[in-house]
């Protein structure tokens, strides 16, 4: 893994950063694209400092080249939603997350699942919904001009089976700590909201921790490092996969576990709360929810793996094997978060974050 760990020792890759004089701001506006699991993003030279979300105007891209327009009505409105620090080009420059719409500026376009995550989350604001996600994925490589497979395995063939991995330490374990170092670190330069990492089940397969992050403020920072994620996957030469069952077999899926907790629940008396009155209204939703998280999830809900089965809802304190695991530190406390395991990696966690909040906030009080 000699490559690798040059490429950490390069980290601060950008030998021209300290060169750009802080008179010069650069935002990278970051947007999500019309296939709803791809990021784009350009850069904008600003001339003034830049201190808030005002500062920054809207702009405009070429719809048609990321399949959320056609030619003849081109124009996508950028508009910006969420600024952090460049990790990349470091101070004062910006990565800034957009919302996308039509050229009215009030249609959101293709994909703009924060403009109806957003109204929900205004709606619910009075129950604090509070989000954790650990956001899995694998670690892919180039081993001929355009076959993808994991990072460390043998060519086109299987490692030892999976038993050794998980939080593994070791050359024969563990394949690619820079990158998910380096991703860490890089996040927390940024100000994102990250809360640790660990190797996963599968060899080459990582996990971070997004929370605990309220509201939309989730898939705001699920999706920007998500970005930073992809760019430093560029610097190693490794494509970032989310797909919820890239190998077949006994290769553990990728998930994205949504950890959640409401004013409710963090409150004397959640657990049973979650027990009595939530558990029966997210086994009824199941076949609606169960839509939103995630495309091909099924190949991965089947039961095994540490997962509940997709056309089945589950529950149970301490249980890795169904759709809902209530931690023991919740049923101890009397009070706390459950963990909704149902969603896969390639989610969006807009989507998956406004679901819960609606089911459990909104829809209930009018059940
Ligand atoms: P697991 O044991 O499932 O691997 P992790 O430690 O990876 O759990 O992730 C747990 C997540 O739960 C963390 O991201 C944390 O921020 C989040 N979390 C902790 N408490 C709460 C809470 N009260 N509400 C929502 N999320 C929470
Ligand atoms: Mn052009
Ligand atoms: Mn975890
Ligand atoms: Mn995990
Ligand atoms: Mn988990």
């Amino acid at each position: 893994m000699t490559e690798t760990i040059e490429n950490l020792r390069d980290f601060n890759y950008y030998p021209f950063s300290s060169n750009v004089n802080s008179k010069y701001v650069l935002a990278e506006y970051i947007w999500i694209d019309g296939t709803g699991e791809k990021l784009r993003s350009k850069t904008k030279v600003y001339l003034n400092p830049i201190k808030n979300l005002e500062d920054l105007e809207w702009w405009t891209y070429d719809g048609s080249s990321t399949d959320q327009a056609v030619t003849r009505f081109s124009e996508i409105y950028l508009k910006p939603v969420c600024m952090v620090k460049d990790p990349f080009r470091g101070d004062p420059h910006l990565l800034v997350l957009c919302e996308t719409y039509l050229p009215d500026k009030k249609t959101p376009a293709r994909y703009n699942f924060r403009w109806l995550s957003n109204l929900i989350m205004e709606k619910a604001k009075g129950h604090k919904p509070w989000f954790g996600i650990e956001q899995e994925y694998f670690l892919l490589k180039r081993t001929g001009t355009t076959h993808l497979w994991p990072l460390g395995w043998p060519n086109g063939g299987f490692p030892y089976p999976q038993g050794r991995y998980y939080c593994s330490i070791g050359e024969r374990n563990n394949f690619g700590r820079a990158l998910a170092e380096a991703h860490l670190r890089a996040c927390l330069n940024a100000g994102l909201k990250i809360a640790g990492l660990n190797a996963e089940v599968a060899p080459s397969q990582w996990e971070f921790q997004i929370g605990i992050a309220e509201g939309i403020e989730i898939g705001d920072h699920m999706w920007l490092a998500r970005y930073i994620l992809e760019r430093i996957g560029e610097e190693f030469g490794i494509d970032i996969n989310y797909d919820p069952k890239p190998i077949q077999g006994d290769w553990n899926g990728s998930g994205a576990h949504c950890n959640y907790s409401t004013q409710t629940t963090r409150s004397e008396g959640g657990y049973k709360y979650i027990v009595e009155n939530l558990m029966p209204i997210l086994q009824k939703q199941h076949k609606d929810m169960i839509r939103l998280y995630g495309i091909n999830n099924q190949l991965r809900l089947t039961g095994k793996h540490e997962t509940g089965r997709y056309d089945q809802f589950s529950w149970g304190d301490g249980s890795r094997g169904c759709s809902i695991r209530v931690p023991i530190i919740t049923k101890e406390l009397g009070q706390g978060y459950f963990e909704d395991r149902r969603p896969a990696a390639n989610i969006d966690p807009y989507l998956v974050s406004a679901a819960l909040v609606d089911v459990t906030c909104l829809d209930s009080e009018h059940l």
